[in-house]
């Protein structure tokens, strides 16, 4: 029993997550005149980028078979968010990622661009607060029960976007939902910051490419045959905006017994947490031994969360195919850009299958649950096949999608219309007005 009075809150939007999807959905539907609450079950906003500490913006720049200077291909609300991590010295330039670029963000400097741009808004958010149910009634979604620490918040909403990540609001409604290929997903990733390098003869050692040179993997490959806990040999080592720190993206967590663990079950959630606890010391243990610029350095901190890569899709009434990803196919209800690269973390190895001088684009239906009224989703849960995701996931993409989800927020509650109603393509028009650039 709970036996504290149940609180209510009457909203326009409910907006339940705080990443990258879920702070840009708010604050562009805010600012467009909706009383709008979000709801994020850590202290702070940033999911898998913060909490996951996933550490760099992906998904901004063309890729090139010869990169030689950045080419921003992305815009809208994530320029804003950017200028913000500027302006706290939280956001490196452009570094070197394969055939294309990335920017390191610090995740402190990510908290508080977060927090001004909602305050700003005029977005409610109560963190700490868990979504444990959802009002449905026949196929509406009519709002959620939420956990907080003074008890239950009944919250009605006319419209509600599941920016979970896990698509948690509509498997708890009982909509459709798929996971990864046949129930397999991405691995998870605790990623670490690592204090105390070089960093000037880490770069000359190992150069500017910040995924490892093939000699750094043959290490790797050496350190595990001697029975090292170090089961992924490909690896990403980002400096950072801290001097002498590498953001180090390199574990590849499985069950003790080798399984494949899925972070929806909640047995495979704990034990990821432990298993990349362990990976992380022993990859740091190999970087102070074998990588030159490390041999001073120790672990400043992990994620306060294993990364998450995937987990449920939302099945939409459109959906990303894999086919869509690698001809850079264009729709004119496209809603989102991405140049990003299928980025595919299954296996030994990550597999990078590259989209040069090119992009795609996500159509709006891939945010509009098949089945279901008053209700979107988005961010990495999109409604799209399992290699899309693996491009699709970013984070410069999620702000898109979260712009492009509190657009059509905005759109259906001034024109009294259900999500699925709206024109795909007046969305886009719309983004366009706010500097999305999507005809450019
Ligand atoms: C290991 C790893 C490395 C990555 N590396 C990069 C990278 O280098 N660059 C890049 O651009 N992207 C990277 N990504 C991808 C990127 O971080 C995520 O895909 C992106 O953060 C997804 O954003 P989102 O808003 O969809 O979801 P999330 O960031 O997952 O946010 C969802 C939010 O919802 C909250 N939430 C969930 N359920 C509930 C609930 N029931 N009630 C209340 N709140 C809830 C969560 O706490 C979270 O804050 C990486 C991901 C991982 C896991």
């Amino acid at each position: 029993m709970d036996a504290r009075p149940i609180e209510r809150a009457d909203v326009d939007l409910l907006v339940v997550g705080g990443g990258a999807t879920g702070v840009a959905a708010a604050c562009t539907a805010a600012r467009a005149g909706l009383k709008v609450l979000l709801i994020e079950r850590h202290g702070f906003c940033g999911g898998g980028a913060v909490a996951g500490l996933s550490g760099t913006i992906c998904g901004l720049y063309e890729a090139d078979a010869e990169p030689r200077t950045p080419r921003k291909l992305v815009h809208g609300f994530v320029d804003e968010f950017i200028a913000q991590l500027e302006q706290r010295g939280g956001l490196t330039p452009p570094l070197l990622y394969g055939k294309t670029y990335t920017r390191v963000h610090e995740p402190l400097a990510w908290r508080d661009s977060a927090d001004a741009l909602l305050a700003q808004a005029g977005v409610r958010v109560l963190f700490h607060a868990l979504c444990i149910e959802v009002h449905r009634t026949g196929d509406l979604i009519g709002g959620a029960i939420v956990w907080t620490k003074s008890g239950r918040l009944d919250v009605r909403a006319r419209l509600t976007i599941d920016a979970s990540g896990d698509a948690d609001v509509l498997a708890m409604a009982g909509l459709q939902t798929g996971c990864g290929a046949d129930g397999v997903v991405q691995n998870p990733t605790m990623i670490f910051r690592l204090q105390g390098v070089d960093i000037p003869r880490f770069l000359a050692a190992h150069g500017q490419d910040t995924i490892m040179p093939a000699a750094v993997s043959a290490l790797i490959v050496g350190a595990q045959q001697a029975g090292q806990n170090l089961p992924r040999s490909k690896i990403w080592l980002f400096p950072t905006t801290r001097p002498g720190e590498l953001l180090c993206n390199c574990t590849r967590i499985r069950a003790a017994d080798g399984r494949e663990l899925n972070v929806v079950v909640a047995d495979d959630f704990s034990e990821a947490e432990v298993q990349g606890r362990l990976q992380v010391r022993a990859y740091a243990q190999f970087f102070r031994q074998q990588l030159a610029g490390c041999e001073a350095s120790w672990i400043n901190d992990t994620g306060v969360q294993v990364g998450v890569r995937q987990t449920r899709q939302g099945a939409g009434v459109a959906m990303l195919r894999n086919a869509d990803v690698v001809a850079g196919r264009k729709f004119s209800d496209g809603v989102a850009r991405s140049p990003w690269p299928i980025e595919l973390h299954a296996g030994e190895r990550p597999r990078v299958e590259w989209l040069l001088n090119d992009y795609y684009e996500v159509p709006y239906g891939c945010f509009v649950p098949e089945r279901g009224e008053g209700l979107l989703f988005g961010g990495r849960c999109l409604s799209a096949e399992h290699e899309a995701v693996a491009s699709a996931r970013v984070t410069a993409q999620c702000f898109s999608y979260g712009q492009a989800l509190g657009v059509a927020a905005a759109m259906a509650a001034r024109e009294g219309l259900q999500p699925r109603e709206l024109p795909g393509r007046s969305v886009r028009d719309a983004l366009n007005r706010q500097g999305a650039r999507l005809d450019d």
